[in-house]
This record gives C-alpha cells, structure tokens and sequence, in this order.
C-alpha cells in the first residue's frame, strides 16, 4: 500500500515454536428449518505462545462462532460438523470414518467432562463481549471471582478471597478490598471487564479467546483495556484469540491477524504485513473504512451488506461487492494459497487474482457495476453436510468451464 507507520502493534510471534493451538478445516454448520447455515466453512488457522491472533470482519462473518467452536461451545441447532482442533497435542475435536463409512469422535478426542474439568477456564479461557452477562447481578463480584478461583484450583476459604482481591489489583481495580464487595452494577463498563478479565486470568490459562470485549466500551475506556491486555500478555505470557469487527484495535493489539468473510479465512497475515502489503480486497476494503492516524483521506463505506451465511454466492463469495470482480470470480472458489513470505511468516489469501493455477482472473471481462444477488449466481442451500457442498460442485463445473474458456481464448 506504499507506506509506513508506527502505530500498528510490533509482532512477536515466534512462528518456529510449536502451536499452542492448531485449528485445520474447522466447520460449523447450524442446522435450522429453513436450511443449514455454514457459519464456519473450512477454516485453518495456529496460534503459537505468546501472541494475540486477530479474528476480523464484519457482523455475520462467524468469527464469534469460530471462537466459540474452539472450546465445543456451539449451542443447538449449531454443530461442528468437521476439521481438526488440537490444543497442546491434546484432541479438542476430531473426526474420524469408521467401518460403516460413517463418521464419527476420534477416540483421542476430549470428552464433555474433559473440557470442563481440564480445559475450559484452566487452559482456554473465554472473555465475552457483555460482561453484565457473565457477572451474576445479585452476588457480589468479589464473591463471583473468589467462588470461581475456589472451583478451578486448588484454593479455598481466605487463600481464595486474598487472590480475587489480588486479581482485582493485578487488572487495575482500585481500592481492591472496597470494590471486593460490591455489586457488578456499581461498576463502570469497563471495571466490569477488567473483572472478567481477572476472572479469565484467574486460573493463569495459556490461551484467553476474547470475543468482542472491547466494543460496548467507549474509545479511551476501550484504549485502557487494551493497554492492560498489552500489559499482561507481556507479564503472563498468555495467547489470545481476539475478535473483533474493528481494524484499529487489531493494529494496536494484534501479532498475526485472520480475516474472514462469510464463514472463511480470506486472509491471513502478520499485523503489518496485513496492512501494507493487502492481499485481498475485501481486507483493502475494511481497511479503507476505518480512520487512520497515517492518512486523511475520506472514509470509504464497504458496498453493499455481507449475504446470509445460509445463501452465500456462489464462486467467492465476496463477488457481489468486490471492486476488483470479475465474470470469473462468480463461478470459481478461490483457494487459499500462500501469496508472500514476511520474515518467514506465510502471508495468505483467497483470491483469484493471486491464483497461481490461473484460474482466468486476467483473461475474464469484469462485472457489471449494478450486480445485483440476480448477477450472483446460484446461491448454496448449505443442504449437504457430508460429500461436496453446492459451492464445491459450482465451483469444479466452473473451472471446467474456465479451462474451455481457457482454451477457447488461447485459440
Ligand atoms: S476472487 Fe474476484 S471477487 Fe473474490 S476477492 Fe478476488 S477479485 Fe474480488
């Protein structure tokens, strides 16, 4: 994108250790009775020690369920439907064919019990948007975080009640013993998310999923969270999952960052690399509608709205607002494939344009300006959860189609 700045977070991630989280072709479906929402579609992604992975886009991505899906706490109709999740060697969610074809729990795989008593709150902790709904209104905080510290370790009676005090102090709580006994609603927006962030660091888990925990908050509360979040990430050492709508609270927080449209990865990249060296244009376009400190120039709104997960475009499935689209991109589903290399970290990216197989991006006539979802070809009925989705077939007849186009143009 041709410039520099200083306000974008230096990345310490050490990509040569092993991940602390490996998420591979994760898929999420929720089955509902006007069809199947494919919310998460094939996602793959790590997170290595000490580094906040980004998860970005827009409402109705399925970020949130993505994150969710990472500690099996997809409620009904939802499902993890496939992929692989592992955590420290550990089998979060495996699937495997047994004899009859069918598929089924690998027998490595956690059980329910397992993630409660092992890893839920212990190793993987959650920090969500709206701390009033993860505080109980009528018991004190204090009382909440001393009865959480008694149940996931091995603490009781006064040694607990002296570490919550002390968890209140460590988030930036003051006069910790006071605030002990009062009641969530005596406390601001943002007090209530340093305790649920004291409630998550409680247990000292290696990885915090933090869904959206700073968007309720007002923009200097907001920046206080993120410093304290910079802070002890340092002093802890803890991996974060952060999600999140906004491209300047990945500037400033995140390490690597993945980018997701319509229950896909479409780029995944270092922070920086991310913001000046943009790979795909619906990263280009979120980046172009949120205000920079480097550029002046007038906020660009992203065209049109994201689609219904349950009747997403077929071919990418960002055509009907990209910019850059063409005739081709309404019938071929991008790959992700690594597009660069940055000090050793892959840069990747869903788009035709950067298709190394050719999919005929350069040779295919661009889009009319007024598509409409009339000009976005067959919509998926998500119906199928096993074998090839309508997307997949969609996307094989086209290329064979873009091979005849292929050759027709070569002759
Ligand atoms: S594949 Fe085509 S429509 Fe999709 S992001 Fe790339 S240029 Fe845009």
């Amino acid at each position: 994108m041709g410039y520099r700045t200083h306000w974008i977070h230096e990345s310490k991630t050490d990509m040569s250790s092993e991940p602390l989280l490996r998420v591979e072709n994760l898929k999420t479906q929720f089955f509902t009775e006007t069809g199947t929402v494919r919310a998460v579609d094939g996602i793959s992604f790590e997170v290595h020690e000490g580094e906040i992975v980004g998860i970005v886009g827009e409402s109705g991505a399925g970020k949130s369920v993505a994150s969710m899906s990472l500690l099996r706490l997809v409620e009904n109709p939802g499902e993890i439907v496939g992929g692989t999740i592992e955590y420290r060697g550990q089998t979060i969610f495996d699937l495997e064919e047994g004899p009859d074809g069918e598929l089924r729990e690998h027998p490595e795989m956690l059980s329910e019990s397992e993630m409660r008593e092992q890893i839920r709150g212990r190793e993987i902790a959650v920090i969500f948007q709206d701390p009033m709904e993860s505080l109980n209104p009528v018991f004190t905080v204090g009382g909440q975080l001393r009865e959480f510290i008694e149940l996931n370790r091995d603490l009781g009676g006064a040694d607990a009640k002296r570490e919550a005090i002390e968890m209140l102090r460590e988030v930036g709580i003051p006069d910790p013993e006071e605030r002990y006994e009062e009641y969530p609603h005596q406390f601001s927006g943002g007090m209530r998310q340093r305790v649920l962030i004291a409630m998550a660091l409680a247990c000292e888990p290696n990885l915090i999923i933090a869904d959206e925990p700073t968007t309720a908050l007002d923009v200097t509360v907001e920046g206080q969270i993120i410093d304290l979040v910079d802070d002890l990430q340092d002093r802890y050492d803890t991996s974060f999952v952060w999600v999140t709508h906004d491209m300047g609270v990945v500037a400033e927080i995140c390490d690597r960052v993945n980018v997701m449209y319509l229950g896909e990865i479409v780029e995944q990249a270092p922070v920086d690399e991310l913001f000046y060296e943009t790979k795909h244009p619906y990263t280009t376009a979120l980046l172009n509608s949120m205000p920079r400190p480097d550029q002046a120039t007038e906020l660009q709104p992203i065209e049109g709205v994201m689609p219904e997960a349950i009747s997403s475009p077929s071919g990418c499935r960002f055509h009907p607002r990209c910019p850059d689209a063409r005739e081709v991109c309404a019938r071929v589903h991008p790959e992700t494939l690594d597009v660069d290399r940055a000090d050793g970290y892959p840069h990747r990216a869903a788009c035709l344009k950067h298709d190394v197989f050719d999919a005929g991006y350069e040779e295919s006539p661009p889009l009319p300006d007024d598509r409409g979802p009339d000009e976005s070809g067959p919509m998926t009925t998500g119906a199928e959860t096993d074998g090839g989705s309508e997307t997949d077939r969609t996307a094989s007849e086209a290329e064979a189609e873009t091979d005849r186009d292929n050759g027709e143009l070569r002759e």
